[in-house]
């Protein structure tokens, strides 16, 4: 244990596997660890039927505007990261910046009960370095769909690893959410983080993944985590 802990935080390799996957990853380093005993993790079973019904007023605001992404592979997933971070939401009179998009396959919500085959993530942080994700629940189709001209729509650049997009692509045009505090999804799964899942499931297109997922694992979803009596709260 002591050997593991003097390795340098970022170099500790963990994954979606037996060895080093989700049931191991608070024993890989002290920085898991610590993440871990927060009490509050994600992901979450998502449900109506679980909606704390006192009214709440849990709105967000998107202020995402057009701007270049750099396209890196790391933490085993694809990311899309915003060099220049001019898109933030905003959250109880509070700035939060994007700072990284990526996906997990399958989702790592399940909704109503449903795990769906794709869910994004666009991770925002304040300027005290608190992070709000909002997670995007997909379906994969064939059929037309916003993201079927994928690379017209992301005027998407083969081979370049910049592309220039607004992030507003993955949000659905209906915006009733669900909104619970949980914490990162991979290590150090450290919390709070300000959830906003929508309850939307939209629809993306096999070529656009591929395009995306080319050489990355088969599934990477963190499994569900335990409520612990935490409030989930649904703003329309
Ligand atoms: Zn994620």
């Amino acid at each position: 244990m002591r050997e593991i802990s003097k390795i340098k935080n970022m170099d500790v390799e963990w994954d979606y596997g037996n060895e080093r996957g989700p049931d191991k990853w608070h024993t890989l380093c002290d920085w898991f660890a610590s993440g871990a005993k927060y009490p509050y993790q994600s992901p979450i079973q998502l449900s109506k039927k679980l909606v704390d019904r006192k009214t709440v007023d849990h709105k967000i605001t998107f202020n995402y505007k057009k701007e270049e992404f750099t396209e890196k592979e790391f933490k085993n997933t694809f990311h899309f990261i915003p060099p220049n971070t001019e898109s933030y939401v905003l959250f109880e009179n509070e700035r939060y910046y994007l700072t990284d998009i990526h996906f997990h396959t399958p989702s790592e919500h399940v909704l109503e009960g449903e795990q769906l085959p794709l869910e994004f993530h666009l991770v925002h942080m304040n300027n005290s370095g608190e992070n709000l994700v909002v997670g995007c629940l997909f379906t994969i189709t064939t059929e037309e769909n916003k993201f079927s001209q994928g690379r017209e729509v992301f005027e998407w650049k083969l081979y370049s690893h910049k592309q220039s997009f607004n992030p507003t692509i993955f949000l659905p045009d209906q915006r009733t959410h669900f909104h619970y505090l949980g914490s990162l999804t991979t290590p150090p799964t450290k919390g709070p983080v300000h959830w906003f899942v929508f309850d939307t499931v939209q629809k993306m297109d096999q070529e656009f993944i591929d395009l995306i997922k080319e050489g990355m694992l088969p599934f990477n979803n963190r499994p569900i985590q335990p409520l612990n009596n935490r409030k989930i709260y649904f703003s329309d």
